[in-house]
């Protein structure tokens, strides 16, 4: 018997492993595709972080560690939150885990019922409705509107929140827009859920450090501190120091929800790698200086993408504020023909073209719930960048 169980059927793969197997299969008929698909930094993960991984590896750093990682890192994690976000949480009160990803899952699959709501502004990271799905609550799509910057207004917050709503999941910088909520956006949101106890806040901060001329950042912990009894803050080395591989995120909240996430790990895949562990220590030690080289090159390439997408006739773009992906409408290429003759019906249409006719991967917009557009990853190779660029704006002339 080959039939998997019920709960697989209310997951999709992700899109994104979907776009990297084509482009393997692309080149492996001797194509030479370039990825922009990927939510990935190029950058090598710094010497000092992985040197620290070596020492741990050499010092016998190598068995199991405590399920929510070990007190050294937990002090470095809430060394973070104090220097960085005005936060204070004793160790009780964080968990690490292998990835972001892996917390997230944790704490919905710990606190979702069946058929409890998660609103999930969109458009969102393609992980989070499917993540509920498989803890067997009901997503809950708000569409946001690109003139409010990717924003959810709290009256559309106001909107949506029901008696089963259990969660909001809230992204800044987000991905796929860069949109970064101010101080003010977070007040005026946790104004609308004060009146609402039984709805748990998720901010998901894996971004953070990515922001574009200076652009100021606060955490809905911060913004809200009556709240914070109900808000649990994720963040991680992935994105911040290019360790999507070391697998290392961390989650900070009250204590009950971290000890049932802990329950959950344990029972599951127990602690992160005790060597990445080792290694996100000495990556959250950096100081905010660290960032500024990796900024100055992000910034030059999204201004290039920009360029790109200003000088072509059917794209535009709303500046991203964070992170490194440039969120494009491309409605005025859909309903075009292609050279071949091809029909452009809709975004995906769009991706598929650019990728067969200028070897270029982006990834459509309807995978993170927003049709008629296109997320553009820029973090790659300053060369590689200016050929896609210049492939892609041959391929749309
Ligand atoms: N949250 C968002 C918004 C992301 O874009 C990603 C990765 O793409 C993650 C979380 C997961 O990060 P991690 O590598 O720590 O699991």
């Amino acid at each position: 018997n080959t039939t998997t169980a019920r709960r697989m059927q209310r997951v999709r793969p992700s899109p994104t492993a979907a776009i990297s197997d084509r482009v393997r299969e692309l080149e492996a008929a001797g194509k030479r595709i370039i990825n922009l698909g990927e939510g990935e930094l190029d950058f090598a993960t710094p010497d000092v972080i992985s040197y620290a991984g070596i020492a741990a590896i050499v010092g016998q750093q190598t068995k199991y560690t405590a399920v929510a990682g070990t007190a050294g890192l937990k002090r470095a994690i809430a060394h973070k939150f104090a220097r960085d976000n005005g936060l204070t949480f004793q160790q009780h009160e964080i968990i690490a885990g292998s990835g972001a990803k892996q917390l997230i899952f944790n704490a919905l699959l710990a606190t979702v019922d069946p058929g409890q709501q998660v609103i999930i502004p969109a458009p969102y990271w393609v992980s989070y409705p499917d993540m509920v799905a498989l803890a067997e609550g009901e997503p809950v799509i708000v569409p946001c509107e690109e003139q409010d910057g990717w924003k959810l207004r709290p009256e559309t917050l106001a909107q949506a929140i029901t008696p089963q709503t259990r969660w909001i999941i809230l992204n800044s910088p987000g991905n796929p827009t860069g949109a970064i909520y101010s101080l003010q956006e977070l007040r005026a949101l946790a104004d609308v859920l004060a009146d609402h106890p039984q709805v748990l806040i998720m901010a998901d901060d894996i971004y953070e450090p990515l922001r574009y001329n200076g652009a100021p950042f606060a955490t809905f912990a911060q913004a809200a501190l009556q709240l914070a009894e109900r808000t649990l803050t994720i963040n991680g080395v992935s994105k911040s120091h290019a360790m999507t591989g070391w697998r290392l995120g961390y989650a900070a909240g009250p204590a009950w929800l971290i000890t049932a996430m802990q329950i959950l790990q344990s029972q599951s895949t127990s602690n992160p790698s005790s060597i990445s562990q080792a290694a996100a220590v000495a990556a959250l030690q950096q100081p905010a200086a660290f960032f500024s080289q990796w900024l100055e090159k992000l910034t030059r390439r999204r201004q290039r993408v920009m360029a790109w997408v200003a000088a072509t006739e059917g794209l535009s773009a709303t500046p991203p504020e964070g992170a490194f992906y440039l969120f494009a409408n491309c409605k005025g290429l859909i309903g075009r023909i292609t050279p071949a003759g091809d029909p452009l019906a809709d975004d995906s249409d769009v991706a598929r073209w650019l990728l067969a006719e200028a070897g270029v991967a982006v990834l459509h917009g309807s995978a993170f719930g927003m049709p008629g557009y296109l997320r553009i990853a820029y973090a790659v190779k300053d060369e590689l960048l200016e050929e896609a660029c210049q492939r892609l704006e041959a391929a749309c002339r």
